[in-house]
């Protein structure tokens, strides 16, 4: 089922989300809601959060459901180690029509569960790291605009509470 996404300035999007105990049916159905929902975007990441779920867990497709394999999905994920350096434009599902140039780290290996509770360690650089950065950046109550300096995260936050003013948001 395809659920709506929530975008800035939604509470759960702003607060960091809950280790997952048990991976039960209800969590089988919540991924493959995310999926669902991340494909019809379109978008190559997702995090429960931005479906209004505070729980530890994303969704990373690149291929956006067109490579067969290109589908990750973490649960409970950790930074096993990050490295290096890369500056690139960055976008978010829950903030449309925004984006910015974010820095992040060129490397992330991540470690995490997948459905069936069997770890799993990801290697990953260039827009799959950034992408496993992003979606962690959301676990953690964190979106994109957070990781800008003062002038520019000032400039985004006004346009978007100006939409909100004007219903538009
Ligand atoms: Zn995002």
């Amino acid at each position: 089922m395809i659920r709506p996404i929530l975008k800035y300035g939604e509470h759960v999007l702003h607060h960091p989300a809950d280790h997952v105990a048990n991976i039960t049916g209800e969590i089988a159905t919540l991924v493959q809601d995310m999926i669902e929902t991340m494909y019809a975007a379109p978008g190559i990441g997702l995090a429960a959060p931005q479906i209004g779920i505070p729980l530890r867990i994303f969704v990373v497709d690149l291929s956006v459901g067109r490579n067969s394999g290109g589908l990750l999905t973490l649960v409970n994920p950790e930074f096993v180690d990050r490295d290096g350096m890369q500056l690139e434009e960055e976008g978010c599902l829950s903030l449309p029509g925004f984006n910015a140039t974010v820095a992040r780290p060129g490397k992330a290996t991540v470690r995490g569960l997948d459905l069936n509770g069997k770890e799993q360690v990801v290697e990953s650089t260039e827009l799959l790291a950034r992408a496993f950065q992003h979606e962690m950046d959301h676990l953690d109550g964190r979106v994109f605009v957070d990781r800008l300096r003062g002038i520019q995260r000032d400039v985004i936050v006004r346009r978007i509470k100006k939409l909100a003013r004007t219903g538009k948001w």
